[in-house]
């Protein structure tokens, strides 16, 4: 049995952190491979240091930062030699870097800086772990995880990280205990690539992936997957199980708990993935399984904020073919992903997925992409929007659900509703101003009172 464990920023943070997760992974001979993101807060100060026009005392200020979290651990370590070594020379690369970035603003470049943080606390890690007279070593990542060259969402070579991990990593585990980068990667030409922020769950999936790994464990800062985020709904509580169609629903819709790509290599090779807290180890968590044994009908609220609404209206609909086809290949073309929609005989409308959208979500309506439209329809855009999703299991073969959800609903406007496509899911979508007391009102009702 293999299984590969993740750690993310918080579970690295510091010497201590990385001590619990160290005794987390002793703990479980299955353990053979780590993955780890880089500690707590180092990533943004990198992110910072790619920007332009910094002051050279603000860069200063931030190597000098990152520098202070790794050596607060070197130190607690005792600062062996040859651990030490390798972490100035990281260090060093890192500076060298940000001078590199005043003069050229190369994506490539700004990937590079940005993987230093993932090979400093998976060196740092593996030395932990040696302390407590584990064999382990760091591997870098950058030799197994072939991806595009598309910096900064670089996508991974399913095949060629399959046959790398294959001869590279595989027979490593043998004997040693493995710790390696989350989040990072390399194209075919060796240059460093990320794979997008919070990449670290992926890159522990695709390598569960590859070496066949029967689990995943995803260590973050909380226990869990929960009912739905408890700072909305103080009932909330954490899932002892969960489907991975639920789970990936959950994360389409908006819950923080895993990165929504993070499910897919996972689900491809029906690996269970381990949802739970570092901190907390034994309080245990979430397993997200291909399949659950009882699937309730309703599992879970989940909640997006800022969504927009783009609505298309034309009498050229009515009785015509071809005219949907249009609007999806224009908004195809400019590479914007639709999310949900509803129709009506001469109108449609349809909020837009920015996570899945190759765009960081400003200005994802470009003017050029509304006049295309305009061409073809008259359209109006709604802002200040937000999607509820309850998810479950036969929602939409179970009499009753809808009366029970719209009664809890009645207080509020609804602005469009998506029921009947998916059995795991009814959304709402719902002004900005409710979507708190929504997600609220439907988790008490649906969870926390019984029938
Ligand atoms: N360190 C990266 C980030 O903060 C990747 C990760 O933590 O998953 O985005
Ligand atoms: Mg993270």
């Amino acid at each position: 049995m293999t299984v590969v464990a993740k750690f993310g920023g918080t579970s690295v943070a510091d010497y201590q952190a990385m001590g619990r997760c160290a005794d987390i992974v002793l703990n479980n001979p299955a353990t053979r491979i780590v993955v780890v993101s880089a500690s707590s807060g180092v990533t943004n100060l990198l992110v910072e240091l790619t920007q332009a026009n910094l002051t050279d005392e603000r860069r200063l200020e931030l190597l000098k930062s990152v520098a202070a979290i790794q050596y607060g651990i070197l130190d607690c370590l005792g600062r062996p030699a040859e651990v030490a070594s390798e972490l100035d020379k990281l260090l060093s690369q890192m500076s060298v870097l940000s001078d590199a970035l005043v003069l050229n603003r190369g994506k490539h470049l700004m990937d590079a800086l940005l993987s230093t943080g993932e090979l400093c606390s998976s060196l740092l890690f593996a030395a932990v772990l040696r302390e407590r007279g584990a064999r382990a070593s760091s591997f870098d990542v950058r030799g197994v995880m072939r991806t595009d060259g598309h910096f900064g969402r670089a996508e991974p070579q399913i095949a060629d990280i399959e046959a790398l991990v294959s001869t590279e990593l595989a027979p490593l585990l043998k004997d040693n205990l493995i710790v390696t980068q989350g989040f990072i990667g390399a194209d075919e030409q060796g240059q460093t690539t990320t794979l997008g922020r919070g990449g670290s769950d992926y890159s522990a999936a695709l390598l569960a992936e590859a070496l066949r790994a029967e689990a995943v464990e995803i260590w973050t800062d909380v226990p869990g997957i929960f009912t739905t985020d408890p700072r909305l709904a103080p009932g909330a509580r954490a899932l002892e199980e969960i489907s991975f169609n639920e789970a990936a629903e959950m994360a389409t819709f908006g819950a923080k708990v895993l990165h929504p790509a993070t499910i897919l290599p996972a689900v491809r090779r029906q690996i269970q993935v381990f949802v739970g807290s570092s901190k907390e180890p034994e309080r245990g968590g979430t397993w997200i399984r291909h399949q659950v044994e009882h699937p309730p009908v309703y599992r879970a609220v989940a909640l997006r904020r800022g969504q927009t609404l783009l609505n298309l209206h034309s009498l050229q609909m009515l009785h015509a073919q071809g005219f949907l086809a249009h609007i999806f290949a224009t908004l195809a073309k400019h590479r914007i992903s639709v999310d949900l929609i509803t129709t009506s005989e001469v109108n449609v409308s349809l909020t837009l997925d920015k996570t899945g959208s190759d765009s960081t979500g400003t200005g994802l309506l470009s003017e050029a992409l509304l006049q295309e439209l305009a061409e073809h329809c008259r359209v109006s855009v709604e802002d200040n929007l937000a999607l509820v999703a309850i998810i479950g299991n036969r929602i939409a073969t179970t009499s009753g659900v809808c009366r029970r959800v719209f009664t809890v609903l009645e207080p509020f406007n609804v602005r469009m509703i998506c029921q009947g496509a998916s059995p795991h899911n009814l959304c709402v979508l719902v002004d900005e101003k409710d979507a708190a007391p929504v997600v609220a009102a439907l988790h008490s009702n649906l969870f926390e009172t019984a029938l």
